[in-house]
């Protein structure tokens, strides 16, 4: 019933192991090319094959080393990522929202009626001081 999964040695690209559990890559040693190599998802392989055959317009993919085109083979075929993901610089769109919280300083209704019991506002409103008896 186990799902296998098939990784591939980026070294010889020949050499392919199975294992029964899914993840990015292995680094195991190659029987093949005798070296200790990266093995990546098939699903990614075959990501990466697509794109070396037909490159996205969307990307400078023939400027990538291939480590950055399995990178971006590896989000593509793993993760809900979108060749706009990667294509495209994100534009930070923070609205106003902020700005909020600064009319509640201005109000200045409160300070003011305190401020007439004691030192007054004769000065700033003379028609309106209370006046005594
Ligand atoms: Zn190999």
């Amino acid at each position: 019933m186990s799902r296998t999964r098939t990784y591939r040695c980026l070294n010889c690209l020949e050499h392919t192991e199975t294992r029964e559990f899914d993840t990015s890559h292995l680094s195991v040693t190659c029987p093949n090319c005798e070296s200790f190599e990266r093995f990546v998802n098939e699903a990614v392989y075959q990501q990466f094959r697509a794109f070396e055959e037909s490159p996205p317009g969307e990307l400078d993919w023939e400027r990538l080393d291939r480590t950055e085109k399995l990178v971006v083979a590896e989000r593509l075929a793993r993760s809900t990522k979108t060749i706009e993901d990667f294509a495209v610089v994100e534009s930070n769109r923070d609205g106003g929202e902020d700005e909020d919280g600064d009319e509640e300083g201005n109000g200045n209704g409160d300070v003011d009626k305190d401020e007439d019991e004691s030192a007054g506002g004769p000065a700033e409103n003379p028609a309106e001081a209370p006046t005594p008896e």
